[in-house]
C-alpha cells in the first residue's frame, strides 16, 4: 500500500481508504462485531485511513476497534453550519473516536460557493480549531465542481474530498472533464485531492467495477480513494487495485457475481426523479420517499446518478443477509 502525506501537517494517508458509511448505524449494513472484525482486516492489509462523518453514526466502530492506535488515521466530517455547531462537532468527535487531536476534520458536502458562504463561521472555527491544535489537518468535501475550485483558493484547506468517477457521476454542475480541471487547481495549490464515490454509490459496480476502480486508483490528480467496503473479498480486491496489482481470477468472478441490493436512505426528499429512469419497474414512491422492490432490481445503476440527494446505493448483500425490501422511515 502506498501512502500519502497531507501537505506540511505529517499525516500519513493510505492510497485507499475505508469509507465507513455502510457499516456505521446509519446504514448498519453489518452487526457490529462484523463490522469491528472487518475495519481491523484492513487495518492488516495495509488501510490506515478510515473515512467517517457525523451522519455516518460510525464513529463509535472506529473508536472500538482501533482504541489506542497511533497509527489509524480519520477522516472525520460535519454538516455543522456554524461556529457554535462546528465547536460542537469538533469536540464530540474527540470525545468519540477517545482521542485528543482530531487527524483531518472536513466541512461535510458543500454544495455551491454560497453554500459555503453561509457556513464560514463553521470553516472558521476549524481553521481556529488548527490554529489550537485540536485538528492536524482542515478541509472539505464536495460534489460541486465550482466549490472544488473554490477549495483551491482556500489557503488553509489541506485536505479536499471530491466525488470522481469514471462516468462524471454524480456531481452537481459539470462533468468528469471539469472536474479534472478543478482537481487540477486544487494540485496546484498544493492540496491533498481524496476522490470518494469512485464506484458512484456502487452504481457502477454491476459492470464497470474494475475498470471505474483501476480508473481513480492510476489517476495522476488523484492522492487517495475512499471506497466503502462491507465484505472481505472487497478489501482484498480494493487492496489489491490500489497497489495496481492483477487481481486473481477466483476473486474477480467472486466480486462480479456477488448479490447486490439497492438501498435508499432516509435523506430521500421524494422529488420522484428516480421513478420513470429505472428501466424495470423496481421504483415506487410511498407516503412521499421512493422505494424498491428488490426482485425487480436488475442493478443497472441507472437511478443512483439522477437522485439530486445522492440517496440511492447498490450495495453488496453480506453473506449471511437475506434480501429485503429498503425501510424507507
Ligand atoms: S439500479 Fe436500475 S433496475 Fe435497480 S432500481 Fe435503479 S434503475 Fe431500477
Ligand atoms: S431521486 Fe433521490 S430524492 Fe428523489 S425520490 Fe428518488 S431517491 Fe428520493
Amino acid at each position: 500500500m502506498q501512502y500519502v502525506t497531507v501537505g506540511s501537517t505529517g499525516v500519513k494517508v493510505s492510497r485507499l481508504c475505508f469509507g465507513t458509511l455502510q457499516i456505521g448505524s446509519f446504514m448498519a449494513q453489518l452487526p457490529p462485531i462484523q463490522a469491528a472484525e472487518l475495519l481491523m482486516f484492513a487495518f492488516e492489509k495495509g488501510i490506515n485511513t478510515f473515512d467517517t462523518a457525523r451522519p455516518f453514526r460510525s464513529r463509535d466502530l472506529l473508536a472500538n476497534a482501533f482504541r489506542n492506535n497511533p497509527e489509524v488515521i480519520v477522516i472525520d466530517k460535519s454538516p455543522a453550519r456554524t461556529y457554535e455547531e462546528m465547536e460542537r462537532d469538533v469536540a464530540e468527535s474527540l470525545v468519540e473516536l477517545d482521542r485528543e487531536e482530531a487527524d483531518i476534520f472536513l466541512l461535510y458536502d458543500v454544495r455551491s460557493r454560497e453554500d459555503f458562504a453561509m457556513r464560514q463561521g463553521a470553516w472558521d472555527y476549524l481553521k481556529e480549531a488548527k490554529e489550537m491544535g485540536l485538528v492536524k489537518a482542515i478541509g472539505l468535501s464536495t460534489l460541486s465542481i465550482e466549490v472544488a475550485q473554490l477549495a483551491a483558493e482556500l489557503p488553509e484547506a489541506d485536505f479536499v474530498q471530491v466525488v470522481f468517477n469514471i462516468e462524471g457521476a454524480g456531481l452537481l454542475d459539470g462533468g468528469r472533464d471539469e472536474m479534472e480541471q478543478a482537481m487540477s487547481r486544487l494540485k496546484e495549490a498544493g492540496k491533498t485531492v481524496c476522490a470518494i464515490k469512485p464506484l458512484a454509490g456502487g452504481m457502477l459496480s454491476r459492470d464497470k467495477w474494475k475498470e471505474a476502480l483501476e480508473f481513480v486508483f492510476r489517476h495522476p490528480l488523484v492522492d487517495c480513494v475512499c471506497v466503502g467496503m462491507t465484505t472481505h473479498e472487497e478489501v482484498e480486491a480494493n487492496c489489491a487495485l490500489a497497489d495496481k496489482e492483477e487481481l486473481s481470477a477466483d476473486l474477480s468472478q467472486h466480486l462480479t457475481q456477488m448479490p447486490r441490493k439497492l438501498v435508499i436512505l432516509d435523506w430521500c426528499n421524494g422529488c420522484e426523479a428516480c421513478i420513470p429512469i429505472c428501466p424495470t419497474q423496481a421504483l415506487y414512491m410511498h407516503s412521499g420517499f421512493a422505494k424498491v422492490i428488490q426482485d425487480r432490481c436488475d442493478w443497472c445503476g441507472k437511478c443512483g446518478p439522477v437522485c439530486p440527494e445522492q440517496a440511492i446505493f447498490l450495495i453488496p448483500v453480506p453473506p449471511t443477509e437475506k434480501v429485503e425490501e429498503a425501510e424507507v422511515e
